[in-house]
């Protein structure tokens, strides 16, 4: 049954949307709770592609000042994220993020940091002995990188192997954390259905055509069903749709791992504990040596990489984790944080922590490592390529999707996300060096 039929009289919705991630599924909300009469379709579950893989890391720390911004307000809509879905939890915890760079990024990590602070977002760059200090279970020192991998190249792109690892600067944000990327995606489906959304799951989209004043979506069991707009949220699916339109998106799809190193197993020796509990950094994003690592409740830490890696096909099963990825990533970060100070390094804390899992998934990623937001026909819009930075922009950047959908006046600074900019040669700059992740 068409959702038209399922509404009855052959009634047409005002917006489809493709895709049940955490984007088009906080659009969805964002429309619904504005009195759109909305229909989301997922070829799987909510939250079941990139997003469900997400580290869910949430950091205002962005070089592009309008992301910050998103990013900023975001995190305080994850943390009152009950309020704003009417009781759905977000999973935030806020544990703060140290953010660590090499000699390269010093000009660029102050003047980041003096934009953020300007927009009233609360960063603060510290030097190498000072991060230390503050941090004592931090090695600020050089030689503590992703090393190169078993052929010498490493699994985490052409700027991570033989980084050196050296810390000129960092940046501390207080406000920074994670959240559960599964139960954000279904607080929102949830609070979706609950303004009126439809939301079908199982329902691939295999053919979308647009005709005069509205648009047509087939689903694999051969129902056609119509929308006056629709909102590609498709992720790494998202421009082989587009292209059934006829236009090109420059977004491609990237293999990417995350890797889980247990809690510590001998904490009342002190080796794995941090020197000071009131000093853990929280997340780390560590530049300078080419990962990032999320705390999790058990001590363990999530684990990946900064940099891009060969283009993929979506339709693919990503390849699990290899013993090499897991292990440049397992020393990159033992020897950034090897233990007490007092301890012999780095040995201690790494034999002391152990592999307890990981995964490996594909990310849509753009060609400047940006979203791609904005009208690409006259019934249809995109927001995809988020490129492995996006997950906590989806609150707020899904309201100004919805208010793209809604006809509504767009904020100043979301043009500059618009799929013509390639084309129209005016990519935006992310990120430090390669580690354009950053955003
Ligand atoms: C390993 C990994 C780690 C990450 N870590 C972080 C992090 O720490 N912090 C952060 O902010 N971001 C992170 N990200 C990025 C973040 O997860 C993504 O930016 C975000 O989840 C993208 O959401 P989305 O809704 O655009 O796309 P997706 O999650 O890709 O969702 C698209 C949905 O569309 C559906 N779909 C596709 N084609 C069709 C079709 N034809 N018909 C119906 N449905 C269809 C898919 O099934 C899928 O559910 C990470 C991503 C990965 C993979």
């Amino acid at each position: 049954m068409s959702h038209a039929q399922s509404r009855g009289g052959g009634a047409v919705a005002e917006v489809a949307v493709i895709g049940a991630g955490v984007h088009g599924a906080s659009a969805a909300f964002h429309l619904a709770r504005r009195g759109l009469d909305v229909v989301v379709f997922e070829q799987g579950r909510p939250a079941g592609g990139p997003t469900g893989r997400s580290s869910g890391i949430c950091r205002a720390y962005y070089t592009q000042p309008f992301l910050a911004r998103v990013a900023h307000d975001s995190i305080a809509f994850l943390a009152q994220f009950a309020e704003h879905t009417g009781g759905a939890d977000a999973g935030f915890v806020r544990t703060g993020g140290l953010y660590l760079h090499g000699p390269d990024d010093v000009a660029d990590a102050r003047r980041t940091a003096a934009t953020l602070v300007d927009l009233g977002i609360d960063v603060e760059t510290l030097d190498a002995d000072e991060a230390a200090r503050r941090f004592p279970g931090i090695d600020v020192g050089g030689g503590t990188g992703i090393g190169p991998g078993p052929d010498g190249g490493g699994a985490f792109g052409p700027g991570a192997a033989g980084r050196g690892g050296q810390v000129a600067i960092a940046v501390r944000e207080e406000q920074a954390g994670y959240a559960d990327p599964y139960r954000t995606t279904w607080g929102f489906v949830t609070a979706a259905r609950a303004h009126g959304a439809l939301v079908h799951t199982n329902a691939r989209v295999v053919r979308i055509a647009e005709t005069p004043g509205q648009v047509e979506l087939t689903t694999a069991d051969g129902i056609t069903h119509r929308a006056r707009r629709l909102l590609l949220a498709a992720g790494p699916w998202t421009a082989p749709l587009a292209a059934q339109l006829g236009v090109t998106l420059p977004l491609h799809a990237e293999r990417h791992v995350v890797t889980v190193l247990g809690p510590a197993s001998n904490p009342a020796s002190g080796a794995g504990t941090d020197a000071d509990a009131n000093a853990d950094p929280g997340v780390i994003i560590d530049v300078a040596g080419g990962y990032y690592a999320a705390p999790q409740p058990d001590g363990g830490w999530l684990l990946g990489g900064l940099d891009s890696t060969p283009p993929v096909d979506p339709d693919t099963t990503p390849a699990p984790v290899r013993d090499a990825e897991f292990a440049q990533l397992a020393e990159a970060a033992l020897r950034r944080r090897p233990g007490r100070p007092d301890e012999v390094r780095p040995q201690p804390r790494a034999q002391s922590r152990t592999r307890a899992g990981g995964w490996s998934a594909f990310y849509d990623v753009s060609p400047d490592w940006q979203p791609v937001i904005g009208q690409i026909t006259d019934r249809v819009w995109v927001d995809a390529g988020t490129s492995g930075h996006g997950f906590k922009l989806a609150p707020v950047l899904g309201d100004h999707v919805a208010g793209l959908l809604a006809g509504e006046q767009p904020a100043p600074g979301l043009a500059a996300f618009s799929p013509g900019r390639f084309t129209a040669g005016d990519p935006l700059t992310a990120g430090f060096g390669t580690a354009r992740i950053l955003g």
